[in-house]
């Protein structure tokens, strides 16, 4: 019988070596010849926001060589402040990143977020970090960029990725100063308007930028009962506005356009002043600002999220409005989706298919992300049809199955992957359950299958390099055996090994010998 948590050490290393043991090597120039265009690194990833930071440490976990581009010289200076939802709050509970996550947010109920239709939480969620945690967007990049150059990811910044070509063996990047650096893979992790996508020719079909907001930091001139009073009088109708103390004597101010003409001109003080007074009638006397934006609210989707060796993940596959707080939470659970299936990929186990799961897996979760935007988007239009529509989905969420719904769906623990028939947890993640050693996910950090067995009968043999393995964990799980992916999500549930071996071959690969 055992009873112990095991974890051994990857016996292939000589797999791939070039592209994942050892230092990450200083850039590398491109090769003069066709005999040396041996890729120096196993991927680079276009842009150092979230998503891109995410994956460099999800690749760096598995020793492959990364390395991140990024064309701004400083990070982001905007603070935008969003709400990590539940499955991104375990994500980083399973990489062991919660609790340098948690000082710098602000929990708050995971609830009233659909179309800021005020509802409670709905009680009793199936997971142990059921909040909403507003953090400001600067903080967790900078937290996941610490993240993933501890664990040996090379950032580069200030420089973009302007071209590439790729080949049977891998991809040639070209970077802005000229360069150009060989890799096997190269994965878009930059934004909206991609360049890689854009040179990939995958078309990002969508709706156009309808409205167009305004947002920012900056000093008022008014009293704050008058501010409150109005704010309160508008937001009756008019729900993308605000204007409220942010600490250190600035006001957050989030309202909508007047007029813009250029998308491209960044917004002035007067562009706040004129918008303000178009909506309340007063300016309010903002003056001193900190910072100034307008983002828009189109919605799109990329066609493909892979051709050949170059990958899209993120806002680079996919934008929506803000509206629910879900795009960076989206970007980050690509990322770790995509991250062990690519590093198995170049580490040579991954089964032929492996890699396209990402998208089979990640776009329709994405496209349900645009659809619930687009039905929260017509919810705060200030027009009496969808004003009603809105009174009858408020009264429906006061059944705790309707509020459940939206707010699982939002908060991505009610996602279900399609792995073929079997019971309702199949396909799901598995939240974080005590086991016997501790916390479930605490066993997760390193980003490797784990097999929970309760029957003891059975093991992960030639997979246990990929595979972690757990005799008797916990009576919580009540089903005989599981077998969870890097990513968390449940690929197998039986008490039969053979039927268990075909399992792990379908994610794992060919066993070690
Ligand atoms: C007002 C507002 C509020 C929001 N609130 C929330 C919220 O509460 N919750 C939530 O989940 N999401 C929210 N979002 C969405 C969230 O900000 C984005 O979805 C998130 O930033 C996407 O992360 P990303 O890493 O995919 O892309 P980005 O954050 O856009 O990062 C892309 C990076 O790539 C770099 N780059 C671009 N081109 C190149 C190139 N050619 N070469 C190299 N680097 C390049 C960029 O400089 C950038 O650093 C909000 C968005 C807005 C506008």
């Amino acid at each position: 019988m055992r009873s112990e948590f095991t974890a051994e050490p990857s016996s292939n290393d000589a797999v791939d070596r070039d592209f994942t043991v050892g230092e990450v090597p200083a850039v590398v120039r491109a090769p003069a010849t066709d005999a040396d265009r041996a890729p120096a690194f196993g991927v680079i990833i276009a842009g150092c926001g979230p998503t891109g930071a995410m994956l460099a440490a999800e690749l760096r976990l598995h020793d492959v060589r990364v390395l991140v581009v990024e064309k701004e010289t400083e990070p982001k200076s905007f603070v935008r402040i969003v709400g990590l939802h539940i499955r991104s709050l375990e994500l980083m509970a399973m990489r062991g990143l919660l609790e340098r996550v948690l000082p710098h947010g602000r929990r708050r109920p995971a609830g009233g977020f659909f179309a800021a239709i005020d509802k409670p939480a709905p009680k009793g969620l199936d997971s142990a970090h059921a909040y909403l945690l507003g953090i400001p967007q600067p903080v967790i990049e900078r937290l996941l960029e610490e993240h993933a150059t501890e664990l040996g990811a090379q950032v580069r910044r200030g420089c973009a990725v302007t071209g590439f070509e790729q080949d049977d063996e891998g991809v040639t990047v070209e970077l802005a100063d000229g360069e150009r650096l060989r890799t096997r893979y190269l994965v878009g992790c930059d934004g909206a308007r991609s360049t890689v996508r854009k040179l990939l020719g995958v078309a990002f079909p969508g709706e156009p930028s309808r409205t167009e907001t305004l947002m920012g930091e900056m000093e008022v001139g008014a009293p704050q009962e008058e501010i409150t009073a109005k704010v309160t009088e508008i937001n009756e109708t008019h729900k993308p506005f605000w204007l409220r103390p942010f600490g250190g004597g600035v006001h957050s101010v989030v309202v909508p356009a007047v007029g813009v003409v250029d998308r491209a001109e960044p917004p002035t003080l007067e562009d706040f002043k004129h918008a303000l007074r178009a909506i309340a009638g007063t300016d309010f006397g903002v003056h001193s600002p900190r910072w100034l934006s307008r983002f828009g609210d189109a919605t799109r989707l990329a066609e493909r999220y892979r051709a050949g060796r170059v990958l899209l993940a993120g806002d680079a596959a996919h934008i929506h409005p803000p509206i629910g707080g879900q795009g960076l939470n989206l970007g980050v659970q690509d990322a770790v989706n995509l991250g062990w299936k690519l590093a198995a990929q170049i580490r040579g186990w991954a089964p032929g298919t492996l890699l396209d799961t990402y998208q089979a897996e990640r776009r329709p979760v994405a496209e349900d992300v645009l659809d619930n935007t687009r039905a929260q988007r017509e919810l705060l239009s200030a027009e009496p049809g969808p004003q009603a529509v809105r009174r009858l989905l408020s009264e429906l969420m006061d059944f705790d199955v309707v509020n459940r719904h939206l707010i699982e769906k939002i908060t991505a623990i009610g996602i279900r992957y399609d792995f073929g028939d079997g019971p309702d947890l199949l396909g799901r993640r598995l939240r974080d359950i005590d086991v016997k050693q501790g916390r479930l996910f605490d066993l997760l950090h390193r980003g490797r299958g784990l097999l929970l067995d309760r029957t003891e009968r059975l093991t992960a043999g030639g997979w246990s390099d990929r595979v972690d393995y757990l005799a008797d964990p916990t009576a919580e799980l009540d089903v005989p055996c599981v077998l969870l992916r890097p990513d968390g999500h449940v690929a197998w549930i039986g008490d039969d090994q053979q039927d268990l071996d075909a399992h792990l071959s379908r994610w794992f690969g060919t066993p070690a010998d």
